[in-house]
């Protein structure tokens, strides 16, 4: 997709209008001036839990399939069925997804060779919430996602800063926002090895240091995506929420 089609794809979120083109009723119907049909992106969203389980994770699978059926831009199939996830699978693939995951998921040597070949060669990979309170026992995984959680002090009202709004999925809202929420911390800063694009503001805690909450990273030929949110039905129902997981899924499909 032509860089050039961003705002189209965001402003047509944005309204909700369904992603409708304009009428195009007077022009004349030529092969030679109609738009290039681009395929949707794959995503293919595991949310099975080893551990803790989500109250929001049917709310996750809703908000992301309706967000692909409105904008036209992205197909999804969501699955908790481990086995799901193989090369095979993974071949017709754009964007492997891990929202809510917990715990250590049964995947085999054979399917995390996959899982990290799919990202190496170009596939993208998104984690949110408790994507990183998942697979600590594979450091392949943690670096695939950039940190692993630690713990979560803040379950509150508190101020997100947005540190980069040149990126798509960080665009489009007022820094710092508000937001109900469960906010993480990790085991390891991840500032330095990741690009960071949101963070929690500190005083809105009563808390000092640095805390990151959504970043990314190139993995290999493929990209990463991870945000800390989530943990409520209110956060997934939240139209920015909405707006960075779609530009999120397509920028790391490199579209
Ligand atoms: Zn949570």
């Amino acid at each position: 997709m032509a860089r050039h089609a961003w705002p189209v794809l965001v402003l047509a979120l944005l309204s909700g209008c369904g992603g409708s083109p304009p009428s195009q009723s007077n022009a004349p119907a030529s092969p030679t001036t109609a738009a290039p049909s681009v395929a949707p992106v794959r995503v293919l969203m595991i949310t099975a839990t080893a551990a803790f389980r989500h109250d929001s994770i049917p709310a996750a699978r809703s908000v992301v399939a309706a967000l692909g059926a409105r904008s036209g831009a992205f197909t999804v199939t969501a699955t908790e069925t481990l086995t799901d996830v193989s090369a095979l699978r993974l071949a017709s693939t754009d964007v492997l997804m891990f929202a809510l995951t917990t715990g250590e998921l049964a995947f085999d040597d054979t399917q995390k060779a996959a899982i990290v070949s799919f990202v190496d060669r170009g596939g993208g990979f998104i984690g949110v919430h408790s994507a990183t309170d998942t697979l600590y026992q594979w450091p392949d995984y943690g670096r695939l996602v950039g940190a692993y959680f630690k713990e979560h002090p803040w379950t509150q009202t508190a101020s997100v800063v947005v540190e980069d709004r040149s990126h798509p999925a960080a665009a489009g809202v007022e820094s710092p926002f508000r937001l109900l929420d469960e906010f993480y911390t990790f085991q390891r800063n991840p500032r330095g090895s990741v690009a960071v694009l949101l963070s929690l503001d500190p005083r809105s805690v009563n808390a000092d240091g640095d805390f990151p909450l959504a970043w990314t990273q190139s993995f290999g030929r493929g990209r990463s995506y991870y945000n800390a949110l989530g943990h409520f039905d209110s956060t997934w129902n939240d139209p920015w929420f909405q707006r960075q997981l779609a530009a999120a899924i397509l920028w790391t499909a490199g579209r």
